[in-house]
């Protein structure tokens, strides 16, 4: 199926704003097997829009649009699309409703111009917008174009995320002319080509099974797909074995639930302290809903000052060991479990760059967990440039804890 997604808003033209919604439906299409043969962003002009539709029709399938569905003159994705079809636009009595409840929910009349939200082209179908007011468009065989579909969504992220979960991608399912089951297996601490190796010949074992790997900076997925669900619980069996403890977690989690999952069912807490990630552990823990139940909090010792005075390490102890050392990182991450009577405490030092900082160079992590049965720790060099060292040093910290708490 040739796909192709055009991203609607003059405002993706500019650096202001990224098109970060075609690079999310790209991982949700790989999920499904598919993907793009083409992604276009365009401004808010009715011409451009108008000629990229016509080429669209032309060449692909399935036609992804995002943005452009709102009340405000610079909106017109539908009325184009409408227009070079020849369909009129019809009031869609429940789009329409589903806006007066949106709008009474927060004690408000609708705009004026927020009516033409409701409107939908003949022969389409709306989709709902559980979390805004603009829906979207289904449309199935547009006018002189069978066999082509087209789905408008709306440019905020977060609307067109819960319309292509909730109502685009079973869509999809059906037109493939089946029910696809997923397997995703999340994996840490060791690099997609050493995994495509070491999984080969279990790949091999469960062939009937359709295999992707999808590598970003702190982790890799493996995902199996295939329509009987025995198979791929068969081959969830045989690559638990195969990754032992490399396997972070299965299903739809990633590394960080993968960690607060284990607390939760131990029973127990954990503290952080961070340096060269800044917040990003804390960040990334409290991004999960519950994690209030396992996780304590934590703190950003940044400055040697934040290091003495926050968590007690004496200025003769850092002057002596430096800030990004091991023994630093243990005494950091011992203080915070003692300061929270955690079960845990996990401490980060590090230098992302782009200088050396003392001794360490650029890349230097080190990590510490102390736990119930004492501290251990390690130290890594992570390549990248100082974002990705931060991101990859909270993702190595997360990972060793997590390996930590499995043996415990
Ligand atoms: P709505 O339907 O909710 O009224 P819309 O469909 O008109 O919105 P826009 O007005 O184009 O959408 O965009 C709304 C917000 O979403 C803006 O903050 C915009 O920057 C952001 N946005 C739009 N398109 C994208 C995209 N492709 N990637 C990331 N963000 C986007
Ligand atoms: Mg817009």
């Amino acid at each position: 199926m040739r796909i192709e997604c055009i991203a609607i808003g003059t405002e993706l033209l500019t650096t202001r704003r990224l098109d970060t919604n075609s690079v999310w439906l790209g991982e949700r299409l790989a999920h499904l097997g598919l993907g793009f043969h083409r992604k276009t962003a365009v401004g808010d002009s009715r011409e451009d829009l108008a000629d990229l539709f016509r080429e669209a029709l032309k060449r692909s399938e399935l036609i992804l649009t995002t943005g452009g569905l709102g009340p405000t003159f610079d909106d017109f994705t539908k009325e184009t699309f409408a227009e070079i079809l020849g369909a009129d636009l019809v009031e869609d009595a429940t789009s329409r409703a589903d806006m007066m409840a949106f709008y009474a929910a927060r004690k408000r009349v609708p705009p004026q111009v927020n009516f033409k939200q409701a409107l939908i082209p003949v022969g389409a179908e709306p989709l709902r917008n559980p979390v805004g007011t603009a829906p979207g468009v289904w449309w199935k065989d547009p006018p002189g174009h069978p066999g082509v579909r087209i789905v408008m969504m709306p440019g905020v992220p977060r609307e067109m995320k819960r319309m292509w979960e909730e109502q685009v991608e079973p869509r999809l399912e059906t037109l493939a002319g089946r029910a696809v089951h997923t397997l995703r297996m999340v994996v840490c601490g060791v690099p997609e080509s050493s995994l495509d190796e070491r999984t080969r010949e279990a790949r091999d074992r469960h062939g009937q099974l359709e295999w992707t790997i999808l590598a970003n900076l702190t982790q890799v997925e493996l995902l199996a797909r295939g329509m009987d669900r025995a198979a791929l619980e068969a081959a969830r069996v045989d690559f638990e074995q195969v990754l032992g403890a490399d396997l972070a977690s299965i299903g739809e989690g990633n590394l960080e639930d993968a960690v607060l999952d284990q607390l939760e069912a131990r029973g127990q807490t954990l503290t952080v302290a961070e340096s060269m990630t800044g917040g990003l552990l804390a960040s990334r823990l409290t991004a999960i809903p519950g994690a209030s139940r396992t996780f304590l909090g934590g703190v950003t010792v940044y400055s040697p000052a934040a290091k003495t005075a926050l968590l007690g390490l004496p200025v003769a102890f850092l002057a002596e060991h430096g800030t990004v050392s091991e023994a630093t990182t243990i005494a950091l991450a011992e203080a915070a479990r003692r300061v929270l009577g955690a079960t845990w405490g996990l401490a980060v030092t590090g230098n992302a760059g782009p200088g050396a900082e003392g001794e360490a160079p650029v890349g230097t992590v080190f990590l510490a967990v102390a736990g119930p049965a004492g501290t251990v720790s390690i130290d890594r060099l992570l390549p990248g440039d100082r974002p990705d060292v931060q991101l990859r040093g909270a993702a190595a910290a997360l990972d060793f804890l997590r390996r930590q708490i499995d043996r415990s």
